[in-house]
């Protein structure tokens, strides 16, 4: 290590990013986790002006003048509106170094990003970071920083998979070598198990339901796999006969039917992936089990139900909801021995 890096060492403090669809949380080197926000960006269309970023932002949700609205950049698993992820990115950036950094402080940011974006998103959250005030930025694809989040020998020669389900996208992958053997990303996740919950309710009960009276609902009593005890929720919404408002009092049974496409969804991918991954790693899988990670996972009973169909052993691993961000924050405490790991961006920029 050089005298400037080792001045650098002393006064930057690292960040790692979870850019996920759904949330953000930024880790910071010898502190942890310091931000957890909902990845929601309030925009005012007319001015094209950005008027609340995370948890502020997602106050505004449905609630909106038309002029307003709350949007979620990455919604759809990729980066789909560069200019304002960049804001949302360079908003959480500085709000972890109270402004901009000083000249020794510009730390060094890695950034878990859905994978299968395209070169030209990859370069944007790249620019992104250094434009915030990086020194170096380093991108991680999320299955990855998910599997290092839950302690899984990614560099070793044999196979780990990992299954994450986040909002906007479910990401799996089989990794062995530092590597991402096979990998799959479809957008089936929990954004759309609530979808599918406002349609039931649509469908069976003439009850329009919001988006998080839905999630509220699947959170509460969602299952993917019959439980021992019935669970029951009151689903709040407007009649759209009457168009006043209405109660229906639901059980697990019936959410469960509700969420059975989307969990079929995820469940044939998650099939598709050990189908296409060579028998080695297929043996290796065998013995260490499916890592489940990402808030989507915390669905009650969907371990049980991957176990049943693949008949391969399924673990969930601690914290699901933060296991990206934590595998970022292990990537930077050890980014000589971990840089193959990192998506090799031909933009990189060694720091000068
Ligand atoms: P992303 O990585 O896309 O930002 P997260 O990993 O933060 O997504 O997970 C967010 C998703 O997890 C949301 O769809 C949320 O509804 C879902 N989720 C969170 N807790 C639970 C739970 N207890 N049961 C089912 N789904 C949950
Ligand atoms: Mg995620």
């Amino acid at each position: 290590m050089g005298i400037g890096e080792r001045i650098y060492k002393k006064f930057s403090k690292d960040i790692g990013i979870d850019l996920g669809t759904a949330n953000t949380l930024v880790y910071v080197s010898g502190k942890g986790i310091v931000i957890n926000e909902p990845s929601v960006v309030a925009l005012n269309i007319k001015t094209k002006q950005i008027l609340a970023i995370g948890n502020d932002a997602k106050r505004m949700v449905g609630r909106t003048p038309t002029h307003i609205v709350a949007i979620r950049p990455l919604v759809d698993g990729v980066v789909s509106d560069f200019e304002i992820t960049e804001q949302m990115l360079k908003y959480f950036i500085n709000k972890v170094q109270h402004g901009s950094p000083g000249f020794f402080s510009r730390p060094q940011v890695v950034v878990g990003i859905p994978s299968g974006g395209t070169d030209v998103e990859r370069r944007a959250v790249h620019d992104a970071a250094l434009n915030a005030g990086a020194r170096a930025a380093f991108l991680i694809e999320e299955p990855m920083a998910a599997a290092i989040g839950a302690r899984l020998p990614v560099q070793d020669a044999s196979g780990s998979m990992i299954v994450d389900i986040g909002g906007g996208t479910t990401e799996i992958a089989v990794i062995s070598l530092g590597g991402i053997v096979v990998s799959k990303s479809i957008r089936v996740a929990g954004d759309e198990m609530n979808e599918s919950i406002i349609q039931y309710a649509r469908e069976e009960f003439n009850l329009l339901l919001g988006v998080r009276t839905a999630e509220d609902v699947k959170i509460t009593v969602g299952s993917a796999f019959p439980q021992d005890e019935v669970l029951e929720t009151v689903m709040r919404g407007r009649d759209m006969i009457s168009g006043l408002p209405k109660e229906v009092v639901v059980n697990d049974t019936q959410i469960r039917e509700a969420l059975t496409r989307s969990v079929r969804g995820i469940l044939n991918a998650v099939k598709e992936a050990v189908e296409q991954t060579p028998p080695e790693l297929v043996a290796d899988i065998m013995t260490r089990g499916i890592t489940l990670a990402g808030g989507g996972v915390l669905l009650r009973g969907f371990d049980k139900l991957v176990a049943k169909e693949t008949l391969i052993p399924v673990h969930l691993c601690d914290d699901p909801l933060t296991a990206v961000v934590r595998g970022t924050g292990v990537v930077l405490e050890d980014l000589d021995n971990l840089r193959e790991v990192l998506i090799q961006t031909e933009f990189e920029k060694v720091p000068s």
